[in-house]
């Protein structure tokens, strides 16, 4: 049974919306994913760690959700790239989908539960082109396909367009490209017949081509997930065209809505800018991964309510590195404390568990429920630290942690106690029997491990070694 409502700022109405799923307790969810024609940047991450994360929020309120999330591996860029590189442009789309797959395994947030291939998707594409010409929707000429947007009266109505604003390349397609074969300049290919500097194409009722980007996305949501369902997620870049064109293509041919909620995630910045390889300042994920770990970069974009840009930076990964050793710090603390923050939740904390969780059914604000799970921290401290109780700390914190995708911070702590636990209280012996030379040769061994032994007031602590 699922919880509390849950609500979702949704572009297509302008204001939060309900979640309402088709089925009781099940959502479905889909993410436009990546075009695989280089590594991904830390911009692209978002959008997978964002609903990654709001999947397991939504699984902790007690829903079934499935997460779909395409790669676009039949696309112009594709073609350029491989071009440039002077490659197969299939063996480049299979390369960086591989390697996007391998980035994105290192955030260590499981995969989504399916991933569906434009090229494994033609039959559907085609067939969902078909539907739309039977319907009058669209025409072929030339080999091409178009949709005829005038044809779709809600066309423009996800980004809040007139038609009499649009202009020829605002379909995101060279001015002139196709321009004798539309009957409308405002129009947007759903096929396009092969052309000779392509080194691969489809059979089709048209002739060979390939599919436009925006009917693959038509295509395989509805594949994978059906009509009408739950939430169509993606960067605030594909608003328009990409997504008012998928609108104005599904609901054209099935009469029905494609989705109920549409959920955009803001930029990722790079100083002023949008991160982007069009712009050039990007930063790999996997370099990102390689100077800050997973955990700092799960931080980082909790940090930042996902609507909002967030600009990317040294300074702000500092900071995220810097809530993370807190975390880990209170992570001991409760380790050390016990019994005394064990049990059940008292009103305590289980009003700053209400109030993390309350911050999530709100937009999926994590920088509020990061706030509440600070609150928690610093109550803990107080209490545990005086060697008072807090009930309930231990089990609510690591609960919270793991609906943060965090859960990893309290595995390296229970890696501590297995291993340089053992060696710790072994120093602690050698230094009682004044073994010194002992003692140091622990610490040096510890070190090696990457832990620095702090001695407090409590008794020594393990640090990580910076
Ligand atoms: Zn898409």
């Amino acid at each position: 049974m699922a919880g509390p409502p849950i609500r979702i700022q949704d572009t297509l109405t302008g204001g939060l919306r309900e979640l309402e799923p088709r089925r009781e307790g099940r959502v479905g969810i889909y993410v436009c994913g990546p075009t695989v024609y280089g590594r991904i940047h830390v911009g692209n991450a978002r959008p997978y760690v964002m609903f990654a994360l709001f999947k397991r929020f939504l699984e902790h309120e007690g829903y079934d959700v499935t997460l779909v999330e395409n790669v676009t591996d039949i696309n112009d860029k594709i073609y350029a790239a491989a071009r440039e590189r002077g490659v197969a442009s299939g063996v480049l789309a299979q390369e960086m989908a591989a390697l996007y797959r391998a980035d994105t395994d290192r955030l260590g947030l499981e995969r989504p539960d399916s991933e569906p291939l434009a090229s494994e998707t033609l039959a559907e594409i085609v067939a969902l082109i078909e539907a739309l010409i039977d319907s009058g929707h669209a025409y072929e000429s030339g080999g091409d396909v178009y949709f005829s947007v005038r044809s779709f009266a809600g066309y423009g109505k996800l980004s809040n367009r007139r038609l009499e604003d649009l202009a020829p390349q605002d379909q995101g397609e060279e001015p002139d490209e196709g321009k004798a074969r539309k009957r409308d300049p405002l129009d947007f290919a759903l096929w396009k017949a092969h052309k000779p500097d392509e080194d691969t194409s489809w059979e089709s009722p048209w002739g060979p081509g390939r599919p436009g980007w925006h009917i693959e996305c038509s295509a395989m949501s509805e594949k994978v997930l059906g009509l009408d369902f739950e939430i169509h997620g993606g960067g605030s870049d594909l608003v328009f065209p990409h997504h008012e064109n998928e609108i104005a293509q599904t609901e054209a041919a099935r009469g029905l809505p494609l989705a109920r909620i549409w959920m955009h995630n803001g930029m990722i910045r790079f100083g002023e800018e949008k991160m982007a390889k069009s712009v050039g300042n990007v930063a790999t994920l996997a370099d990102a991964l390689d100077r800050h770990g997973r955990d700092a970069l799960v931080a980082f974009f909790l940090g930042g309510h996902y609507r909002q840009p967030l600009a990317y930076s040294e300074e702000r990964m500092e900071e995220a590195a810097q809530a993370l050793r807190r975390l880990t710090e209170f992570d001991r603390l409760l380790a050390r404390a016990g019994d005394l923050a064990a049990g059940d939740s008292g009103p305590g904390t289980e009003a700053l568990r209400e109030e993390f969780l309350a911050a999530l059914r709100d937009d999926f604000n994590t920088p509020k429920a990061l706030a509440a799970l600070f609150k928690l921290v610093a109550e803990g401290n107080r209490r545990l630290g005086a060697g008072e109780p807090l009930p309930g700390a231990a089990a609510v914190f690591a609960e919270l942690l793991q609906v943060l995708g965090l859960e990893t911070l309290r595995d390296r702590v229970e890696e501590i106690d297995e291993e340089a636990l053992r060696l710790l209280g072994e120093r602690e012996d050698a230094r009682r029997s004044r073994d010194f030379d002992r003692a140091d040769a622990v610490r040096a061994e510890l070190l090696s491990r990457g832990w620095v032994v702090r001695d407090t007031p409590e008794g020594p602590v393990l640090v990580p070694a910076e």
